[in-house]
């Protein structure tokens, strides 16, 4: 299975994700980790991309493709969390892979800006994540709002959007996406 989770910073990617993985054997492919875990292994991408990671800015395109190409194509399949996240990557993406990798669905986890930032500050409290302060936040979340969720109608558009309320206790958006993928 190939799947693309969409979200806001704070949507639930990561944990519904992961969750996700353990049920269908597909890799998961969060960028935002991948990145983090160059920055923090000092590698020279990871210098290179932690003033955008700190900022809450988008990485240059061609760090995310570097990445991200050579993961997607295994047989294994992909829950892909946190990429695309322009169209601009989306369509570069369909240019560079092809329908043999394309995604089979892409599910928009759908949650209200203020539980978004009450999640966000309730991460910083608990992982200390640099870009979880508050000045971050707010520009993380303009960020989503103006360079991602145009990807909301970019796959609609293409017939494989399915919006899930992800504003629920996670059991429930859980539930919400099994049945959205027909797998309970
Ligand atoms: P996340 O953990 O998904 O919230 O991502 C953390 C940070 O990683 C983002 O604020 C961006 O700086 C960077 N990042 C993750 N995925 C991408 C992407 N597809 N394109 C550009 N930057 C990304």
């Amino acid at each position: 299975m190939r799947l693309v989770l969409i979200g806001a910073p704070g949507s639930g990617k990561g944990t519904q994700g992961e969750r996700l993985v353990a049920e269908t054997g597909a890799q998961h492919i969060a960028t935002g980790d991948l990145l983090r875990a160059e920055q923090q292994a000092g590698s020279k991408l990871g210098r290179e991309v932690g003033g955008y990671l700190n900022s809450g800015s988008l990485v240059p395109d061609e760090v995310l493709f570097e990445l991200v190409l050579p993961l997607v194509r295994s047989p294994a399949g992909y829950i892909l969390d946190g990429f695309p996240r322009s169209v601009a990557q989306a369509e570069r993406f369909a240019e560079l892979t092809g329908p043999d990798t394309a995604p089979d669905r892409v599910l928009y986890l759908q949650v209200a800006k203020s539980e978004l930032v009450a999640r966000l500050l309730r991460r910083a409290g608990e992982q200390g994540r640099p870009d979880d302060t508050e000045a971050v936040i707010r520009h993380r979340l303009q960020v989503f709002d103006e360079q991602t969720s145009p990807l909301i109608d970019y796959y609609r558009q293409r017939d494989l959007l399915a919006v899930v309320d992800g504003g629920q206790q996670p059991d429930a958006v859980y539930r919400g996406l099994l049945g959205t993928l027909g797998l309970r």
